[in-house]
């Protein structure tokens, strides 16, 4: 099955609501150094086309209801750049349209603009990830650079198109010092929502945090490694230290008027959305 339910580990961390999960590409181009994915997916950088996958979502889509919330991708990215040429993103739109399925894209990258057309003539919402304007190519060093990531945001909003901020994640000492400005930045964009998370390393995902960053590395490991706490494969920053930067960025989501949530982070007292992946802006 292409379309699959989705639900990550049934970790009691995720609050995600009810939805099933495509992702049109296997593995992602973008080299993200802080990539989850990438930990359980083999040559996860590798980005590569799923076999059959057209004729198998026109066959799967009908077995699930309409109105169904379908959210792409939560493992890869639906518009790498081979998506330029391919448009099989495109065609799953397109098959989620008839139907009359809701669509929730998650992407980093600008060509999700060259489907407005369907996006605006059907059930969806998109949100679009920036992390960093000061990091971006040692970050996430294939993915489009954020400030066009931001004109894909205004964009889509000016088409009519309900967007939302991915802010997610945010590395201590890195790009902590950024959150206001990248929120405000969106807020201009015509966003409604934001989707924050702190960073959680993974062992491949620290390995490659410390050959990028081997300064900021050393100095929050301790952070991580003694102060913090693992939980499934992932650890996280003790619960005070995430909290109080959750706290930040939810106060200046408020002040802009804009819906909050946090991403398996624990925390649902400080969320101010009724969803936590931005679905309730479809
Ligand atoms: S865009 Fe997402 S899936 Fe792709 S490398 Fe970056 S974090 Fe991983």
């Amino acid at each position: 099955m292409y379309l699959r339910e989705f639900d990550p580990w049934k970790s009691e961390l995720c609050t995600c609501p009810s939805k099933y999960s495509l992702n049109p590409y296997t593995g992602c181009s973008h080299g993200c150094v802080y990539c989850y994915a990438s930990s359980y997916i083999k040559n996860f950088f590798k980005c590569r086309t799923k076999p059959g996958l057209i004729e198998k979502l026109k066959r799967e889509i009908k077995r699930i209801h309409q109105d169904s919330l379908i959210s792409l991708s939560n493992t890869s990215d639906p518009y790498p750049p081979m998506e330029a040429n391919l448009g099989i993103t495109r065609q799953c739109l397109e098959i989620f349209g008839k139907h009359y399925m809701r669509v929730l894209i998650i992407t980093k990258s600008s060509l999700v603009c060259r489907d407005r057309d369907i996006l605006k003539n059907i059930k969806s919402a998109v949100t679009i990830t920036v992390t960093t304007l000061k990091f971006a190519d040692k970050l996430e060093p294939f993915a489009p650079p954020p400030l066009e990531r931001f004109k894909s945001l205004e964009e889509l909003s000016k088409a009519g198109i309900p967007t939302g901020l991915r802010l997610d994640p945010i590395i201590p000492l890195l790009n902590e010092e950024e959150i206001e400005s990248i929120l405000k930045m969106a807020k201009d964009c015509g966003i409604g929502h934001v989707t924050f998370s702190s960073f959680k390393p993974r062992l491949d995902s620290w390995q490659r945090l410390k050959r990028v960053f081997p300064d900021l590395s050393r100095k929050i490991e301790p952070m991580y490694f003694k102060e913090g706490t693992k939980k499934s494969n992932a650890w996280y920053l003790k619960d005070e230290v995430r909290k109080s930067i959750i706290l930040s960025a939810r106060q200046i989501c408020d002040s802009l008027s804009l819906t909050f949530s946090s991403c398996r982070e624990g925390f649902y007292e400080l969320n101010s959305a009724s969803s936590c992946d931005g679905s309730h802006l479809i």
